[in-house]
């Protein structure tokens, strides 16, 4: 008989569907029209029944299954007393059929970190640019983040008609992505998204830098990362903090899982072993393909306006 499959495939086959239930959920509290939205820090750092619902779900799905996983939420919530019907115990078959690459089979449910956000992208979520919004679900092992899920559960809904809501993207280094298809920017151009909703003076000064042809400015990380390997973006620039382990961790594995690559603002990469600090406060660079044409165009002032 076939042994049982890596820790680690089992870990993004439960990620995958409780992602998707995840999703129903956003859609069910914004069909029943109460938000419920609290301010945490300010009225751009929000939190709504969506994203209380979703992160008591996920979290208590995965750590119900991988009791000895490190499971890191953006919401300070109650992890008990959560009720039976957010529960998720699918697993992706899929997922679960895919061999798991060589490095990672022999990794102990204790030595894995899931960065969790229920929902990437609120403030848009709560202007209706539904579109904007994603569940990001990241996996980290050695401080490294190696697999993640992005649920994005209004893609398609301006497509309108029979158009199938939302999707789920999901990727392991080593094996690749899925769930989308890969396309590069258009060759030449130079188009950079960045925040819509926590723009600065400094923000600003960075891209006017760069000399763009365009600049996109949506909500979200995953989001913004969705923008990198679809063709749409050809860097993610943001040279602010805010933005959190939580924010990047799965949209960093299905970037580098595609080849390309995120850093801060100065060039560091990211750790995500469960002791660091939450904030990436020396900001984001993400590209797909010529992160050095970015890289070395970013202005050293703002480089040291930045302190990771
Ligand atoms: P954005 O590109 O503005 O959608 O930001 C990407 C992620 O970083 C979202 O989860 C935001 O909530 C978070 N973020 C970025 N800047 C800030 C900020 N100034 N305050 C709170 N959260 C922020
Ligand atoms: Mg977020
Ligand atoms: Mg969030």
């Amino acid at each position: 008989s076939m042994a049982s499959p890596a820790l680690l495939m089992r870990v993004v086959a439960s990620a995958y569907s409780v992602a998707e239930k995840a999703a129903t959920i956003v859609r069910n509290v914004m069909s029943a029209g109460d938000l419920g939205i609290v301010e945490k820090a300010g009225p751009n750092d929000l939190q709504t029944k969506a994203d209380r619902l979703v992160q008591m779900s996920i979290c208590a799905s995965l750590a119900r299954k991988f009791p000895k996983v490190t499971i890191i939420g953006e919401e300070e919530l109650p992890t008990d007393d959560v009720t039976e019907d957010l529960i998720e115990n699918g697993q992706c078959e899929e997922i679960l059929k895919k061999p798991c690459p060589a490095q990672y089979t022999g990794i102990k449910e204790e030595e894995l970190v899931i960065w969790v956000d229920p929902l990437d992208g609120t403030k848009e979520y709560t202007e209706g640019l539904l579109d904007h919004v994603t569940v990001l679900i990241g996996i980290a092992y050695g401080g490294k983040a190696i697999a993640g899920v992005i649920n994005q559960p209004y893609y398609n809904y301006q497509a309108g008609g029979n158009a199938v809501l939302g999707r789920t993207i999901w990727g392991v280094l080593g094996m690749g992505a899925f769930g989308f298809q890969l396309t590069e920017a258009p060759a030449g151009k130079h188009i950079v998204v960045t925040t819509r909703s926590h723009s600065s003076a400094l923000v600003n000064e960075c891209i006017t830098a760069l000399n763009p042809d365009h600049v996109i400015r949506v909500g979200g990380a995953g989001n913004k990362i969705i923008q990198l390997i679809e063709g749409k973006a050809s860097a993610y620039v943001f040279a602010s903090p805010g933005c959190k382990k939580w924010d990047t961790c799965a949209p960093e594995a299905i970037l580098h899982a595609v080849g390309g690559k995120i850093t801060d603002i100065r060039g560091n990469s990211f750790q995500y072993n469960k002791e660091v600090k939450h904030m990436n406060s020396a900001g984001v660079l993400a590209t797909l393909r010529n992160y050095d044409y970015y890289a070395s165009r970013i202005p050293n002032t703002v480089k040291e306006s930045l302190v990771p």
